[in-house]
Protein backbone atom coordinates (compact mmCIF):
# COMPACT_ATOMS: atom_id res chain seq x y z
CA UNK A 1 0.00 0.00 0.00
CA UNK A 2 1.13 3.49 -1.13
CA UNK A 3 1.56 6.06 1.82
CA UNK A 4 -1.46 8.21 1.27
CA UNK A 5 -1.11 10.56 4.45
CA UNK A 6 2.44 10.35 5.92
CA UNK A 7 2.95 10.99 9.72
CA UNK A 8 4.86 14.33 8.74
CA UNK A 9 5.98 16.42 5.11
CA UNK A 10 8.59 19.25 5.41
CA UNK A 11 8.75 19.65 1.53
CA UNK A 12 5.16 21.17 2.17
CA UNK A 13 6.82 23.81 4.14
CA UNK A 14 10.08 24.43 2.70
CA UNK A 15 8.50 24.25 -1.23
CA UNK A 16 6.53 28.09 -0.97
CA UNK A 17 10.04 29.50 0.53
CA UNK A 18 12.80 27.46 -0.80
CA UNK A 19 14.19 30.71 -3.17
CA UNK A 20 14.10 33.02 0.22
CA UNK A 21 16.05 30.01 1.60
CA UNK A 22 18.46 29.47 -0.99
CA UNK A 23 19.10 33.14 -0.74
CA UNK A 24 20.02 33.31 3.01
CA UNK A 25 22.26 30.56 2.18
CA UNK A 26 24.65 32.56 -0.45
CA UNK A 27 24.50 35.74 1.86
CA UNK A 28 26.38 33.24 4.27
CA UNK A 29 28.59 31.35 1.54
CA UNK A 30 29.42 35.59 0.23
CA UNK A 31 29.85 36.77 3.64
CA UNK A 32 31.87 33.37 4.98
CA UNK A 33 30.86 34.53 8.25
CA UNK A 34 30.02 30.76 9.03
CA UNK A 35 30.70 30.69 12.81
CA UNK A 36 28.94 33.16 15.04
CA UNK A 37 27.79 35.30 12.42
CA UNK A 38 26.14 38.00 11.62
CA UNK A 39 22.53 35.54 10.65
CA UNK A 40 23.11 33.63 13.74
CA UNK A 41 22.89 37.05 15.79
CA UNK A 42 20.13 38.22 14.12
CA UNK A 43 18.33 35.03 14.71
CA UNK A 44 19.40 34.26 18.35
CA UNK A 45 17.57 38.49 18.89
CA UNK A 46 14.70 37.38 17.06
CA UNK A 47 13.74 34.61 18.06
CA UNK A 48 14.07 35.06 21.82
CA UNK A 49 12.11 38.35 21.74
CA UNK A 50 9.29 35.50 19.97
CA UNK A 51 9.58 34.12 22.98
CA UNK A 52 9.61 37.25 24.97
CA UNK A 53 13.01 37.45 26.45
CA UNK A 54 16.02 39.14 25.96
CA UNK A 55 18.47 37.19 25.07
CA UNK A 56 19.25 33.94 22.74
CA UNK A 57 22.44 31.60 22.33
CA UNK A 58 22.33 29.40 20.02
CA UNK A 59 23.71 25.58 20.14
CA UNK A 60 24.26 22.83 18.50
CA UNK A 61 21.02 21.11 19.16
CA UNK A 62 18.49 20.77 21.46
CA UNK A 63 20.44 18.42 24.28
CA UNK A 64 23.35 20.94 24.32
CA UNK A 65 20.73 23.75 25.04
CA UNK A 66 19.19 21.40 27.94
CA UNK A 67 23.16 20.42 29.63
CA UNK A 68 24.74 23.82 28.57
CA UNK A 69 22.08 25.88 30.00
CA UNK A 70 21.64 24.36 33.63
CA UNK A 71 25.26 24.65 33.79
CA UNK A 72 24.25 28.53 32.65
CA UNK A 73 21.94 28.82 35.87
CA UNK A 74 24.45 27.22 38.31
CA UNK A 75 22.96 23.73 38.27
CA UNK A 76 25.68 20.93 38.22
CA UNK A 77 27.07 17.97 40.36
CA UNK A 78 25.05 17.39 43.21
CA UNK A 79 22.47 19.38 42.47
CA UNK A 80 19.05 17.57 42.18
CA UNK A 81 16.45 18.11 38.99
CA UNK A 82 13.10 16.68 38.55
CA UNK A 83 11.42 15.80 35.15
CA UNK A 84 9.25 13.45 34.07
CA UNK A 85 9.79 10.26 33.66
CA UNK A 86 7.73 10.51 29.68
CA UNK A 87 10.18 12.51 27.44
CA UNK A 88 12.32 11.97 24.97
CA UNK A 89 15.26 10.86 26.35
CA UNK A 90 17.35 13.84 25.64
CA UNK A 91 15.69 15.85 28.01
CA UNK A 92 17.59 13.08 30.77
CA UNK A 93 20.56 13.38 28.90
CA UNK A 94 20.94 16.98 29.26
CA UNK A 95 20.59 16.64 33.00
CA UNK A 96 23.09 14.20 33.23
CA UNK A 97 25.44 15.77 31.02
CA UNK A 98 24.97 18.95 33.29
CA UNK A 99 26.55 16.59 35.83
CA UNK A 100 23.56 17.34 37.87
CA UNK A 101 21.47 14.16 39.70
CA UNK A 102 17.92 13.68 37.62
CA UNK A 103 14.68 12.73 39.83
CA UNK A 104 12.06 11.06 37.33
CA UNK A 105 8.58 11.75 38.64
CA UNK A 106 5.07 10.49 37.08
CA UNK A 107 3.20 12.77 34.39
CA UNK A 108 -0.79 12.99 34.83
CA UNK A 109 -2.37 10.15 32.40
CA UNK A 110 -4.90 12.65 30.38
CA UNK A 111 -2.25 15.43 29.53
CA UNK A 112 0.84 13.30 29.41
CA UNK A 113 2.39 16.48 31.47
CA UNK A 114 4.61 16.52 34.45
CA UNK A 115 2.62 16.13 37.93
CA UNK A 116 2.93 18.95 39.49
CA UNK A 117 2.08 17.07 42.96
CA UNK A 118 4.40 14.15 42.36
CA UNK A 119 7.01 16.81 41.42
CA UNK A 120 6.51 18.34 44.98
CA UNK A 121 6.56 15.21 46.47
CA UNK A 122 10.29 14.75 45.14
CA UNK A 123 11.88 17.79 46.61
CA UNK A 124 14.43 17.62 48.68
CA UNK A 125 17.31 19.91 50.59
CA UNK A 126 19.45 18.79 47.51
CA UNK A 127 16.43 20.31 44.75
CA UNK A 128 17.63 23.12 42.44
CA UNK A 129 15.52 23.16 39.61
CA UNK A 130 12.56 21.73 38.22
CA UNK A 131 12.73 20.48 34.68
CA UNK A 132 8.90 21.00 33.04
CA UNK A 133 8.62 19.47 29.02
CA UNK A 134 5.93 21.23 27.29
CA UNK A 135 5.63 17.72 25.74
CA UNK A 136 3.38 17.41 22.59
CA UNK A 137 3.91 21.31 22.00
CA UNK A 138 1.54 22.32 25.41
CA UNK A 139 2.67 23.98 28.16
CA UNK A 140 3.49 22.70 31.74
CA UNK A 141 0.59 25.36 33.90
CA UNK A 142 3.00 28.24 33.71
CA UNK A 143 1.35 29.41 37.30
CA UNK A 144 1.14 26.05 38.94
CA UNK A 145 4.95 25.74 38.06
CA UNK A 146 5.81 29.21 38.87
CA UNK A 147 3.83 28.64 42.64
CA UNK A 148 5.67 25.48 43.07
CA UNK A 149 9.43 27.00 42.07
CA UNK A 150 8.31 29.92 44.59
CA UNK A 151 7.32 27.93 47.46
CA UNK A 152 10.58 25.36 47.44
CA UNK A 153 12.76 28.18 46.23
CA UNK A 154 13.69 26.16 42.89
CA UNK A 155 14.79 27.64 39.77
CA UNK A 156 12.41 26.56 36.34
CA UNK A 157 14.39 25.52 33.40
CA UNK A 158 11.74 24.68 30.69
CA UNK A 159 12.28 22.13 28.04
CA UNK A 160 10.45 24.03 25.23
CA UNK A 161 11.56 21.57 22.33
CA UNK A 162 8.48 20.71 20.95
CA UNK A 163 7.16 23.85 21.80
CA UNK A 164 8.40 26.80 19.47
CA UNK A 165 5.89 29.77 20.57
CA UNK A 166 3.41 28.02 22.17
CA UNK A 167 1.36 29.69 25.20
CA UNK A 168 -0.85 29.19 28.11
CA UNK A 169 -1.95 31.31 30.92
CA UNK A 170 -0.35 35.07 29.00
CA UNK A 171 2.86 32.97 28.99
CA UNK A 172 5.12 31.92 26.05
CA UNK A 173 6.92 28.76 25.73
CA UNK A 174 10.71 29.80 27.06
CA UNK A 175 9.43 32.83 29.49
CA UNK A 176 8.26 31.28 32.21
CA UNK A 177 11.58 29.90 34.12
CA UNK A 178 14.81 31.20 33.87
CA UNK A 179 15.69 30.23 31.06
CA UNK A 180 14.44 27.59 29.00
CA UNK A 181 16.19 24.59 25.59
CA UNK A 182 14.59 24.68 22.03
CA UNK A 183 15.38 22.14 19.57
CA UNK A 184 15.16 23.28 15.91
CA UNK A 185 15.73 19.44 14.64
CA UNK A 186 13.87 19.50 11.23
CA UNK A 187 10.68 17.63 12.02
CA UNK A 188 9.94 20.18 14.81
CA UNK A 189 7.74 23.37 14.55
CA UNK A 190 10.70 25.17 13.48
CA UNK A 191 13.37 22.68 12.11
CA UNK A 192 16.70 23.63 10.51
CA UNK A 193 18.34 21.80 7.98
CA UNK A 194 20.46 19.57 10.49
CA UNK A 195 20.79 20.14 13.96
CA UNK A 196 20.11 23.16 15.83
CA UNK A 197 19.09 24.46 19.63
CA UNK A 198 18.91 27.56 21.63
CA UNK A 199 18.72 28.80 25.04
CA UNK A 200 16.49 31.68 25.64
CA UNK A 201 16.59 33.78 29.09
CA UNK A 202 15.59 36.90 30.61
CA UNK A 203 19.10 36.92 32.67
CA UNK A 204 22.07 38.19 30.86
CA UNK A 205 24.63 37.29 33.42
CA UNK A 206 22.93 33.53 32.19
CA UNK A 207 23.30 34.70 28.62
CA UNK A 208 26.74 35.15 29.15
CA UNK A 209 28.02 32.44 30.12
CA UNK A 210 26.03 30.15 27.97
CA UNK A 211 28.39 32.24 25.33
CA UNK A 212 31.27 31.39 27.17
CA UNK A 213 30.11 27.85 27.28
CA UNK A 214 29.27 27.09 24.05
CA UNK A 215 32.78 28.57 22.45
CA UNK A 216 35.55 26.82 24.30
CA UNK A 217 34.82 28.29 27.60
CA UNK A 218 36.32 31.79 26.23
CA UNK A 219 34.71 35.14 27.17
CA UNK A 220 36.97 35.93 24.52
CA UNK A 221 39.39 34.89 22.07
CA UNK A 222 42.16 32.64 23.44
CA UNK A 223 40.94 33.46 27.16
CA UNK A 224 39.84 30.28 28.60
CA UNK A 225 38.35 30.63 31.85
CA UNK A 226 36.27 27.87 32.30
CA UNK A 227 35.58 24.21 31.10
CA UNK A 228 33.70 24.85 28.24
CA UNK A 229 32.68 22.81 24.81
CA UNK A 230 32.43 23.45 21.05
CA UNK A 231 28.33 23.58 20.53
CA UNK A 232 27.30 26.82 18.55
CA UNK A 233 24.05 26.52 16.28
CA UNK A 234 25.91 27.09 12.41
CA UNK A 235 25.49 30.55 10.79
CA UNK A 236 24.20 28.81 7.55
CA UNK A 237 21.45 27.10 10.17
CA UNK A 238 20.36 30.00 11.92
CA UNK A 239 20.09 31.61 8.25
CA UNK A 240 17.46 29.36 7.31
CA UNK A 241 15.62 28.97 10.82
CA UNK A 242 15.47 33.16 10.43
CA UNK A 243 13.78 33.10 7.06
CA UNK A 244 11.78 30.37 8.42
CA UNK A 245 10.56 32.34 11.48
CA UNK A 246 7.95 35.18 10.47
CA UNK A 247 6.00 31.55 8.95
CA UNK A 248 6.01 30.50 12.07
CA UNK A 249 3.00 31.71 13.98
CA UNK A 250 0.76 30.64 10.25
CA UNK A 251 2.03 27.08 10.43
CA UNK A 252 1.59 27.13 14.12
CA UNK A 253 -2.20 27.46 13.98
CA UNK A 254 -2.35 25.63 10.68
CA UNK A 255 -1.49 22.58 13.27
CA UNK A 256 -4.06 24.06 15.42
CA UNK A 257 -6.34 23.66 12.91
CA UNK A 258 -5.80 19.98 12.08
CA UNK A 259 -6.30 19.43 15.72
CA UNK A 260 -9.76 20.83 16.19
CA UNK A 261 -10.88 18.69 12.72
CA UNK A 262 -9.04 15.33 14.69
CA UNK A 263 -10.79 16.24 18.07
CA UNK A 264 -14.44 16.87 16.24
CA UNK A 265 -13.90 13.63 14.29
CA UNK A 266 -12.85 11.39 16.91
CA UNK A 267 -14.85 12.87 19.34
CA UNK A 268 -17.47 9.28 18.70
CA UNK A 269 -15.04 7.09 18.64
CA UNK A 270 -14.48 7.79 22.80
CA UNK A 271 -16.78 5.07 23.35
CA UNK A 272 -14.82 3.06 21.07
CA UNK A 273 -11.80 3.66 23.57
CA UNK A 274 -9.78 5.86 21.25
CA UNK A 275 -9.09 9.04 23.40
CA UNK A 276 -6.57 11.91 22.32
CA UNK A 277 -4.43 13.72 25.12
CA UNK A 278 -6.34 16.44 26.82
CA UNK A 279 -5.51 19.72 25.74
CA UNK A 280 -6.05 22.16 28.25
CA UNK A 281 -4.61 25.38 26.66
CA UNK A 282 -6.68 25.74 24.05
CA UNK A 283 -5.47 27.76 20.98
CA UNK A 284 -1.65 28.05 22.93
CA UNK A 285 -0.90 24.34 21.88
CA UNK A 286 1.30 23.86 19.46
CA UNK A 287 0.48 20.65 18.26
CA UNK A 288 4.01 19.39 17.77
CA UNK A 289 2.22 15.79 17.62
CA UNK A 290 -1.39 14.98 17.92
CA UNK A 291 -1.23 12.03 20.64
CA UNK A 292 -4.26 9.61 21.20
CA UNK A 293 -4.56 6.87 23.00
CA UNK A 294 -5.43 3.20 22.04
CA UNK A 295 -7.32 2.49 25.12
CA UNK A 296 -8.04 -1.35 26.85
CA UNK A 297 -11.26 -0.07 25.81
CA UNK A 298 -10.27 -0.57 22.38
CA UNK A 299 -11.47 -4.00 20.45
CA UNK A 300 -8.11 -4.61 18.73
CA UNK A 301 -4.55 -3.91 20.60
CA UNK A 302 -1.97 -1.27 19.61
CA UNK A 303 0.15 -2.89 17.48
CA UNK A 304 -2.67 -3.85 15.55
CA UNK A 305 -4.29 -0.80 15.52
CA UNK A 306 -1.01 0.86 13.69
CA UNK A 307 -0.81 -1.85 11.20
CA UNK A 308 -4.37 -1.59 9.78
CA UNK A 309 -3.55 2.37 9.62
CA UNK A 310 -0.33 1.51 7.57
CA UNK A 311 -2.23 -1.28 5.49
CA UNK A 312 -4.44 1.90 4.35
CA UNK A 313 -1.62 3.91 3.88
CA UNK A 314 -1.23 5.76 7.06
CA UNK A 315 1.80 6.07 8.96
CA UNK A 316 1.56 6.40 12.68
CA UNK A 317 4.29 6.70 15.13
CA UNK A 318 4.90 6.60 19.20
CA UNK A 319 6.57 9.56 21.22
CA UNK A 320 7.70 7.27 22.95
CA UNK A 321 7.69 3.81 23.07
CA UNK A 322 9.57 3.67 26.38
CA UNK A 323 9.85 5.92 29.28
CA UNK A 324 13.04 7.10 30.56
CA UNK A 325 13.72 4.85 33.99
CA UNK A 326 13.28 1.50 32.00
CA UNK A 327 15.42 2.43 29.10
CA UNK A 328 18.51 -0.16 29.11
CA UNK A 329 21.30 2.24 29.41
CA UNK A 330 20.21 4.16 32.48
CA UNK A 331 18.66 1.07 34.58
CA UNK A 332 21.39 2.14 36.67
CA UNK A 333 19.40 5.03 37.79
CA UNK A 334 17.47 2.51 40.04
CA UNK A 335 14.45 3.19 39.16
CA UNK A 336 12.15 -0.09 38.79
CA UNK A 337 9.24 -0.64 36.15
CA UNK A 338 5.79 -0.11 37.71
CA UNK A 339 7.14 3.15 39.60
CA UNK A 340 5.54 5.51 37.32
CA UNK A 341 1.91 3.30 36.40
CA UNK A 342 1.01 6.50 34.10
CA UNK A 343 4.24 6.85 32.10
CA UNK A 344 4.34 3.38 31.68
CA UNK A 345 0.42 3.08 30.80
CA UNK A 346 0.85 6.06 28.27
CA UNK A 347 3.73 4.53 26.42
CA UNK A 348 1.66 1.34 25.98
CA UNK A 349 -1.40 3.32 24.94
CA UNK A 350 0.07 6.23 22.56
CA UNK A 351 -0.11 6.63 19.13
CA UNK A 352 0.74 9.85 17.51
CA UNK A 353 -1.34 10.30 14.05
CA UNK A 354 -0.31 12.66 10.70
CA UNK A 355 0.32 16.20 12.19
CA UNK A 356 2.24 19.10 9.94
CA UNK A 357 0.92 22.48 8.45
CA UNK A 358 -0.46 21.71 5.43
CA UNK A 359 -1.82 18.12 6.39
CA UNK A 360 -5.44 18.55 4.03
CA UNK A 361 -8.88 18.20 5.61
CA UNK A 362 -9.28 15.22 3.58
CA UNK A 363 -6.26 13.37 4.91
CA UNK A 364 -7.52 14.05 8.20
CA UNK A 365 -10.76 12.37 7.58
CA UNK A 366 -9.03 9.49 5.51
CA UNK A 367 -7.27 8.83 8.95
CA UNK A 368 -10.29 8.98 10.97
CA UNK A 369 -12.14 6.75 8.55
CA UNK A 370 -8.97 4.20 9.04
CA UNK A 371 -9.16 4.66 13.12
CA UNK A 372 -13.17 3.58 13.09
CA UNK A 373 -12.55 0.69 10.83
CA UNK A 374 -9.51 -0.06 12.88
CA UNK A 375 -11.79 -0.40 16.00
CA UNK A 376 -14.92 -1.44 15.38
C1 LIG B 1 13.87 16.99 20.28
C2 LIG B 1 13.87 17.03 21.76
C3 LIG B 1 15.02 17.28 22.51
C4 LIG B 1 16.41 17.27 21.96
O1 LIG B 1 16.69 18.02 20.90
P1 LIG B 1 17.91 17.63 19.90
O2 LIG B 1 18.01 18.88 19.08
O3 LIG B 1 17.46 16.46 19.12
O4 LIG B 1 19.11 17.37 20.72
C5 LIG B 1 14.89 17.44 23.88
N1 LIG B 1 13.71 17.30 24.49
C6 LIG B 1 12.58 17.03 23.81
C7 LIG B 1 11.31 16.91 24.57
C8 LIG B 1 12.62 16.87 22.43
O5 LIG B 1 11.50 16.57 21.77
Amino acid sequence: MPVTVPFVDLNLQHQPIQSQIEQAIQEVLHRGDFILGQALREFESEFAKACGVEHGIGVACGTDAIALGLNACGIGPGDEVILPANTFIATLIGVLHAGATPILVECDPDTALLDLNAAEKAITAKTRALLPVHLYGQLVSPAQLQDLANAHNLLIFEDAAQAHLAHREGKTAGSVGIAAGFSFYPSKNLGAFGDGGMVVTRDEAIATKMRTLRNYGAPQKYRHTELGTNSRLDTIQAAILKTKLPYLKDWNQARYACAQHYDALLEPLQEKGIVPIRNCSGSGHVYHLYVIRVTDKCAIDKATFQEKLASLGIQSGIHYPLPCHLQPGYLHLGYKSGQFPNAEMLCEQIVSLPMYPGLQETQIEQVVDAIKSAVD
